[in-house]
């Protein structure tokens, strides 16, 4: 059999195959290709490197000679002989995998050297230091890589060299001190590893080319690829790249640099880069020298600004991206070393993908494609400025993404008394219930210690776009103290800190952070990526305001608004407790028709914002404890106010006591006679019996109430039902909103929503309800009222019934935290701060299922559930509107499986765009999910 080919010339190389030459040959390739002034140079490919592995590392037969057939075309194209004593040819030996590893693998420059070359090299630049200064270079990074000699070795030599020469900077080294150097490293290297330093170019060659094999295996290559989870299949081993030596060190006609055709950090299209005169690659690296902005080549070397023009248009026109390249220019020839797509940020890939569509660079979706969701992240909220180097004090989860600074509050009212000044807070709490939504209004960002990405504090804080770090277990507060601590940081009540929630980060004081940047370049980037999706995308919002800017980042409707936010509101908050407390029917009906018109009056106004597209009210879901203080908080002020009344007692009989006791103290007692007499009259009023009385009847209703497992208990349609009041009231202030806005001329299009379906006798029990409810209002208002009825999906029944759920329901609505937490059996309060970081760590998991969404488990469910459903009802609508539906990946696989759209939460709209437009994008590329059979599985139950 014909032994595979493992080395090509670069005019010969595929440019566009990564996997086999690596980026960088690929990129040489190419440049050669298009006439680019590259030296020349052959690739050896990442075959031979996993052949070298294969073969227990040996280099693969016929390899060196391969390289020698390549070597001597070089020679012919340079004119220039490898090994020659008067014209010597001198190679780079770089690494290069498909997937760049920024500086992960090896190098070696100037191959080639011996004490022959050494003298061409002499002869032909008439320079001997510059022939020495490459000699000394060369025997470190040899010694150093193919030999294995530590460095620090030689940089003693060389320190104590500059020392007794009296060289502060290595360039003040002359040839003399150079050659005494070359000659210690080389006593070195036999001393170190008992062979000679090899004289032999073709040697030298052979263990540059396994030294840079070996690299692909070394520590800090392994480490990165496990750290970006670079597998073995995309990551192929790593190629070489042998390439003429050009030196930007040879005179002041030489020079060294790297350039971007566009500026990477804005995205302006102007030449961007860096350049040193009479300097290799490595000074650069090394920071010995500072190079030079490269707009002063303009000046110092204008023939070569020039062409480096030239070069930036010719590689943006051929790449068509924005491309970041190295160059030496050698006696005043410029040369091109390597090439390939530049990294930049956010903000300069939003404005290069939007000009680079005007200059008919690339297409619209390519642009769309050119932003990665996640990348827009950074665009949308405030963030710490980059430029700020403190540590944080303590980690936590990042619930909702943004930075924000604030007093330390330990509580929502004085959260809110000190917001009321004007003044920046950050509401810190063992964790958040639904009575704290004062404070949340008040605060700049809330800091929990304790609770999950999904807790109430991240849910709550990503609704109303506020950053939010959750289960930051290492702080300790003391809420009696009023105070946090973490180790020995002490964080008082008023102290500042900061909070990055797209970190989980804390800070002690106020860190300086940097605004969001929604940009005109942005919004018609979105716009685009809104022409290709086919999925809609929706939001998650509770509140008028919300609903508002949900319209303006795009929203087509909202796809959850949960009801039980409106009951938060600090004026219903009390009528919501009388109605839970209510002894009897009566009673709780006068509560609830106290609720009906607040609730109508929030419908209302969110459907106003939303007029003309779809919104999902979903019917009351938590359970009704959440409304309520815990027992704990409720013992507490009892014990307090028995106290007071105990103190009342004793203090009526106080000032007479006293006055026996002197009667001097008769003047000063007035006060306390005038204390006692409010005592009294508070007494006579009964106020503290009654007020004792009513605390004692909640504690022992909240005791009542209290259940084991409270997510798996008495919520949702069990409370609809055991309850029917409630969802009759919400229902029937849904219907009334709708009516008197259809008065008003209005397109309005209410979706009524219910939580927690297990069986479709629960649907069908709310379906009758809201028939009833709907012919009184239809008959009230004398209009016809239309409107979508349908259920969530978050529990794993009813995905296996989904086929009866779609006789009822127009709609299904993938409640994924929920279903997240029914699918693993992981209670969403806990697991994340408790062992899914381990997990993570350990690889248990591969991802947080809470934040991404888990296809393998939760998403075959969701399949179960729309093959179903639709076999039922082929027009189901089917959304999600779980966290996970503004999660990229999560996006795309919403996508794949047909899902009408995605509702995520306000701040995350963009980004839920543009992954949708991602997903079309790429849905020819990918293969579909697995797709189950209901017919070989399971169609004996349906
Ligand atoms: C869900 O379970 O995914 C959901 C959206 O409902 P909630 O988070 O309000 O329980
Ligand atoms: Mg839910």
């Amino acid at each position: 059999m014909k032994s595979p080919k493992y080395v090509y010339l670069f005019e010969v190389a595929d440019g566009t195959n990564k996997k086999l030459f690596g980026g960088k040959g690929a990129g040489l390739a190419e440049m050669t290709h298009m006439g680019l002034s590259v030296p020349p140079g052959f690739i050896v490919t990442t075959e031979a490197c996993l052949q070298y592995y294969a073969d227990k590392k040996k280099l693969p037969k016929g390899l060196m000679e391969e390289a020698q057939e390549n070597l001597k075309i070089v020679e012919e194209k340079t004119g220039k002989v490898f090994g020659s004593p008067h014209n010597p040819l001198f190679f780079s030996v770089r690494s290069g995998a498909a997937l760049s590893m920024p500086g992960m693998m090896d190098t070696v420059l100037n191959l080639g050297l011996n004490d022959e070359t050494l003298e061409g090299l002499i002869q032909t630049t008439s320079d001997g230091r510059f022939a020495y200064d490459a000699y000394r270079r060369f025997i470190q990074l040899f010694g150093k890589i193919a030999m294995g000699v530590d460095e620090k070795e030689f940089d003693q030599i060389l320190n104590k060299t500059k020392e007794r020469c009296g060289a502060i900077e290595d360039t003040d080294l002359n040839a003399d001190c150079l050659k005494e150097i070359c000659e210690q490293y080389f006593g070195l290297v036999k001393k170190k590893t008992g062979h000679s330093f090899p004289e032999d170019p073709m040697l030298q060659l052979k263990l540059a080319i396994e030294a840079v094999f070996k690299s692909w295996m070394g520590k800090r290559a392994v480490d990165y690829r496990k750290e970006f989870n670079i597998t073995p299949e995309m990551a192929h081993g790593t190629a070489v790249n042998v390439c003429r030596m050009v030196f930007g060190n040879m005179g002041f006609d030489s020079a060294t640099g790297v350039a971007f055709t566009r500026d990477p950090g804005t995205g302006e299209n102007i030449l961007y880069g860096e350049y040193l005169v009479n300097a290799q690659g490595e000074d650069v690296v090394a920071g010995i020298r500072t190079p030079k902005q490269i707009q002063e080549m303009k000046k110092e070397m204008p023939k070569i600004y020039r062409e480096l023009e030239r070069v930036r248009k010719i590689l943006e026109e051929h790449f068509r991206e924005v491309q970041d390249f190295e160059f030496t220019v050698e006696k005043g020839i410029l040369y091109i070393l390597q090439t390939r797509n530049g990294k930049m940020n956010a903000q300069a890939i939003v404005r290069t993908s939007r000009e680079m569509v005007s200059e008919k660079l690339v297409s619209k979706e390519e642009a769309v494609l050119r932003l990665k969701p996640h990348e827009l992240e950074q665009l949308l909220h405030k963030r710490i400025d980059p430029n700020f180097k403190g540590k944080p004090i303590a980690v936590g989860l990042p619930a909702s993404p943004g930075a924000a600074s604030g007093k330390a509050i330990f509580d929502a009212d004085e959260a809110e008394r000190v917001g009321k000044l004007g003044q920046k807070v950050i509401l810190v709490r063992e964790e958040t219930k639904p009575e704290d939504i004062h404070g949340f209004f008040a605060s700049q960002g809330i800091l929990t210690t304790r609770g999950g990405k999904t807790s109430h504090a991240a849910v709550v804080a990503r609704g109303m776009g506020k950053p939010c770090v959750s289960g930051c277990e290492q702080l300790r507060i003391d809420p009696k103290e009023r105070a946090a601590t973490m180790g020995n940081v002490h964080i008082k009540e008023g102290d500042f800190i900061t909070i990055d929630g797209s970190r989980g980060e804390v800070y002690l004081g106020e860190v300086p952070t940097v605004d969001p940047e929604i940009s005109k370049d942005l919004l018609t980037l979105l716009s685009w990526a809104d022409e290709i999706r086919t999925m809609g995308v929706r939001a998650n919002a509770d509140t008028p305001e919300a609903a508002e800017r949900a319209r303006q980042l795009g929203a087509e409707g909202i796809g959850l608004c949960r009801t039980e936010r409106m009951f938060n509101a600090v004026d219903r908050l009390p009528i919501v407790r009388e109605m839970i407390l209510a002894g009897s029917k009566e009673k709780r009906s006068e509560a609830i028709a106290k609720l009906l018109p607040v609730q109508k009056s929030d419908c209302k106004e969110i459907f106003r914002a939303m007029k003309g597209l779809p919104v999902t009210v979903r019917l009351l879901d938590p359970p009704l404890h959440e409304f309520l203080p815990s027992a704990e908080e409720l013992a507490s002020k009892l014990r307090n106010l028995q106290e007071v009344e105990s103190a009342f007692s004793s203090m009526e009989n106080i000032s007479e006591a006293m006055k026996l006791l002197d009667p001097a103290f008769r003047e000063s007692l007035k006060l306390l006679d005038h204390m006692v007499a409010d005592i009294v009259e508070i007494k006579e009023k009964r106020l503290d019996k009654k007020l004792i009385r009513k605390q004692q009847e909640t504690l022992r209703k909240v005791q009542e109430m209290k259940e084991v497992n409270p997510m798996l208990g008495h919520r949702g349609v069990r409370l609809g039902i055991t309850y029917p009041e409630i969802y009759r009231m919400q229902i029937q202030a849904i219907m009334e909103a709708t009516a008197e806005l259809i008065k008003e001329g209005l397109d309005i299009q209410p979706e009524i929503m219910v939580p927690q379906v297990c069986t479709a006798q629960e649907l069908k029990w709310v379906y009758e309800l809201m028939k009833k409810v709907q012919k009184e209002v239809e008959r009230q208002y004398g209009i016809e009222i239309c409107f979508k009825f349908g259920t969530m999906i978050e529990v794993v029944r009813a995905c296996m019934r989904a086929g009866r759920l779609a006789e009822v329901a127009d709609f299904f609505s993938f409640g994924t935290n929920d279903l997240t937490q029914a699918t693993f059996s992981f209670s969403r309060e806990d697991a994340e701060n408790k062992f899914l970081p381990l997990y993570n760590q350990r690889k248990i998991l591969q991802d947080n299922p809470f934040e991404v969404l888990d296809v393998k488990g939760v998403g075959r469910l969701m399949m179960i559930a729309i093959e179903w459903g639709r076999r039922t009802k082929p027009d189901l609508k089917i959304g999600i509107c779980g966290e996970h539906g503004g999660h990229p990946e999560s996006v795309e696989f919403c996508h794949s499986i047909g899902l009408s759209y995605v509702s995520c939460s306000v701040p995350r709209l963009p980004i839920a765009r543009l992954a949708a437009a991602h997903a079309k994008l790429k849905e020819k590329e990918k293969k579909p999910p697995e797709k189950y059979d209901p017919d070989q599985t399971f169609s004996i139950f349906f």
